[in-house]
């Protein structure tokens, strides 16, 4: 699949915190402990842009001092972390935005076809109620994610966004064939997969850099 420089449902985060705490969480000697925290940190950091295209409705509220007019967001929001990857960077996201709710959905690779296979579907039976954010650290081939959304879009989610830490051009390309309405959002867009469909630099299995079963 031919890949693009600046892909349009791609949003690539240019911020040196973001880009500081990645350096960190790429160095091999990083282990477990500093890596699930500083994902989480960074996703925390990622949300403000994540959310912007939120719904809002205007309420009245009453201040001590007068009544005035507010903003809520219109939605149910619902965060999709797929496993067990996706859940250090829900952790930081439920961290700014506690009240989201959080399906679950289990895909693992299959490490000959690189296809995912679902082993874990668990969500909120009214995904159409608001903004749903699919988060998986690592967009590789797409597959997996491009499987998730498709799963998503038939529990009748119809807005739909991602949140990863690395993406590969690859996978983004995936994506943008799949599910050109799906606003990607990365903290860095790495050079290419290699043969065993790692991400290139990226950091190895972010699974097993996060839980310290590598
Ligand atoms: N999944 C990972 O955890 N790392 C990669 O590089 C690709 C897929």
């Amino acid at each position: 699949m031919a890949t693009d420089k600046n892909p349009p449902n791609l949003v690539v985060f240019d911020h040196p915190l973001i880009a500081h705490k990645l350096s960190y969480i790429r160095e091999a000697a990083t282990s477990h402990r500093p890596f699930r925290a500083l994902l989480a940190q960074i996703a925390g950091l990622m949300v403000f842009e994540v959310t912007r295209s939120f719904v809002t409705v205007n309420l009245p509220i009453q201040t001590p001092m007068e009544t005035t007019t507010g903003r809520r967001l219109a939605g149910k929001v619902t965060l999709v972390p797929i496993l067990r990857s996706g859940l250090a960077m829900t952790e930081g996201i439920l961290e700014v935005m506690p009240e989201a709710r959080v399906g679950h959905l289990g895909l693992a690779r299959d490490e000959k076809t690189l296809k995912p296979i679902v082993y874990l579907n668990r969500l909120p039976n009214d995904l159409n109620a608001g903004p749903v954010v699919l988060v998986d650290p690592m967009l590789a081939t797409g597959g997996s994610a491009s499987e998730a959304l498709t799963i998503l879009r038939q529990h009748g989610a119809v807005d739909l966004r991602m949140i990863c830490l690395v993406a590969a051009p690859e996978g983004v390309a995936r994506l943008l064939h799949d599910h050109p309405d799906v606003m990607v959002y990365t903290a860095a867009l790495d050079r290419e997969l290699n043969d065993r469909g790692y991400i290139m630099p990226g950091l190895g299995d972010a699974g097993d850099r996060m839980y310290g079963t590598v």
